[in-house]
């Protein structure tokens, strides 16, 4: 109930809380559950093994328990303290490639486009991928599967790119991190207008319209 005054409009839409230097996201899950992830920043880690999510200690969570007073409000307080067996997930992404298939070998998903989850855009992405490769597949048939991977390559990687590079400078913005064009936010000095536009999530590159195939979708070398 405290948590649902303070954040009246969960369960309707994903909140972020900014703070100097640091953000955080949260939601409603089904069931009355709630998933929140806090950014910090860090020098990057020695990732060991194959996994990027690791296990915290107990002084770890101790020390995040300390840490979240001085940043949240106490509603968001008790649901970090609350919460039991909290992870730590390293976040990495990779610069857009040039190709994703060479011969019949081809990429989706994020093996494809690894991105930041900034724009929450992961999963929709790696979907549309398959969409767009089913679509190609079936345009050109078993005999043509080069021409497939090409068409597929021209939609979605122009597409991709923008999506990771924008999630990565959104959360840049949103961790008070250097960008190349503007001074790093801080959201006590921000005006409204300083950061609205930049920071909806709307404003992410093919939010609503994201072509199954362009029209005129292949290029004419082909
Ligand atoms: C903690 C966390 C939270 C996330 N939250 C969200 C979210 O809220 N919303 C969102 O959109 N996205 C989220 N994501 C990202 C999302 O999970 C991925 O973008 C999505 O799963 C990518 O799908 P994929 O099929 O490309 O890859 P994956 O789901 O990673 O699938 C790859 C599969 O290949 C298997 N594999 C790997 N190597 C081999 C091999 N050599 N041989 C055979 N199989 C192999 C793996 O075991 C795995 O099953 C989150 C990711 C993490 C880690």
């Amino acid at each position: 109930m405290g948590i649902q005054r303070a954040y009246p409009d969960l369960g309707k839409c994903l909140y972020f809380d900014l703070a100097s230097g640091t953000h955080c996201v949260f939601y409603e899950l089904q069931n009355k559950k709630l998933n929140w992830i806090w950014y910090v920043n860090q020098p990057e880690p020695e990732v060991k093994g194959a996994s990027v999510t690791m296990k915290v200690s107990s002084d770890m969570i101790q020390n995040m328990h300390e840490e979240a007073d001085k940043v949240w409000i106490p509603e968001l307080v008790k649901v970090i303290k609350e919460t039991k067996d909290p992870f730590l997930n390293f976040i990495y992404d990779s610069d857009p490639l040039e190709k994703i298939f060479w011969d019949n070998v081809v990429l989706v998903g994020d093996a494809a486009h690894p991105t930041t989850p900034h724009c929450l855009r992961s999963t929709n992405m790696s979907i549309l991928d398959a969409a767009v490769l089913g679509k190609c597949l079936e345009k050109w048939g078993a005999e043509k599967v080069e021409s497939s991977l090409e068409e597929y390559q021209f939609n979605r990687l122009p597409v991709t790119s923008e999506q990771v590079l924008h999630a990565r400078r959104l959360g840049r913005v949103k961790q008070g991190l250097v960008v190349p064009d503007r001074e790093p936010f801080d959201p006590k000095s921000a005006t409204p207008e300083d950061s609205k536009e930049e920071l909806l999530q709307r404003n992410t590159p093919f939010f609503n319209d994201v072509p199954l195939l362009a029209p005129a979708s292949i290029p004419t070398s082909i």
